[in-house]
């Protein structure tokens, strides 16, 4: 499925085999996630992708060919970094997500969209093997992203989560693992989402706009929505973090600075490094992360796009080859 310029619908079409050069493997792609991050770059709203594209950046497949770390037949996952320097400060500093010549897979390389795909066996992933490949590929960028959030939130017991989708339905289980609470914030009349958080052990779900049953330690927002910050520093107590997690966001509105003040801190978190992929995919069965999954053939993306769109995807959109 193709990307041939933003604003477009994917087109199905009949494309050469990809090559993989050295270090790369072919991959023959078995699933591969959906993200809000695909929808950014197929709606226009991230810069000057790689065109045409195939998006996806939660590829779950087999090893073609035999590289250095992985055995032909063999399965792995490719996320989101598809490249990075090695060589700049944020590189050498143990920061290859916030590499200066990132290139990211499924935007500025092909990704999973697609019956095949070459990645850079260096930031390739075994996958547990307790995961089925649909509900693998959650993990690669929903769970990725989630764990590297839910670091950044630091100690926080009580948790909040604005925007129930794929992430945070991963981080919410992560969380009562980690004996934290966790609170759902949702559009007001979301009412299937926070169905979703509290049968996974939210113990509270409710508008992300209006106050919260009580104050927070700190809050993760996932939704793709500026006004949603100046709520979660308003929700957090004197102290706490809000941390966003999306590569894109509307204009945060201007605030007040008092909602700042008191030591609280709002960042964001951007990609993953190496390190948070191997250190989440040993995670992710010890908990153990159960990934709920709406699948669909490769042939119905842009359909599967449009429900991620309107919010209607309970836990993680896949597309299934
Ligand atoms: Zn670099
Ligand atoms: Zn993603």
């Amino acid at each position: 499925m193709v990307l041939d310029a933003p604003g477009t619908p994917l087109r199905a079409a009949e494309i050469a085999k990809p090559q993989p050069a050295a270090g790369e493997l072919l991959v023959e792609v078995a699933a591969c996630g959906i993200c809000r991050t695909d929808l950014h770059v197929v709606d226009g709203e991230l810069r000057e992708p790689k065109l045409p594209l195939v998006p996806g950046h939660q590829i779950v497949g087999r090893v073609a060919a035999a590289g250095r770390r992985f055995e032909a037949g063999e399965r792995v996952g490719v996320p989101w970094l598809g490249w990075t320097c090695g060589e700049c400060r944020f590189c050498r500093s143990g920061r290859e997500n916030l590499c200066d010549r990132a290139r990211f897979t499924g935007y500025q390389r092909d990704g999973g969209f697609a019956e095949a795909a070459v990645a850079d066996e260096r930031f390739c992933f075994p996958i547990p093997e307790e995961y089925p490949d649909l509900q693998a590929a959650p993990l690669l960028c929903a769970g990725l992203i989630g764990h590297r959030a839910l670091r950044m939130a630091g100690e926080a017991e009580r948790l909040g989560l604005y925007g129930f989708g794929a992430s945070a339905h991963i981080v919410c289980q992560v969380a009562l693992h980690e004996g934290r609470r966790v609170f759902a914030f949702t559009r007001a009349d979301d009412d299937a989402a926070q169905g979703f958080a509290r049968e996974l052990g939210a113990e509270w779900a409710g508008d992300a706009l209006g106050p919260p049953p009580e104050e927070l330690d700190a809050a993760i927002v996932f939704a793709p929505v500026g006004e949603l910050v100046p709520a979660a520093l308003r929700a957090v107590a004197k102290g706490g973090t809000v941390v966003c997690a999306g590569i894109h966001m509307s204009d945060l509105p201007s605030m007040p600075y008092e909602l700042l003040w008191g030591e609280r801190s709002l960042r964001s978190v951007a990609n993953l490094t190496r390190a948070d992929g191997e250190e989440f995919m040993a995670m992710a069965p010890r908990v153990p992360v159960r990934t709920e999954v709406e699948s669909f053939p490769l042939k119905e993306a842009n359909q599967a796009l449009d429900r991620l769109r309107a919010g209607e995807v309970r836990g993680a959109a896949v597309l299934l080859l």
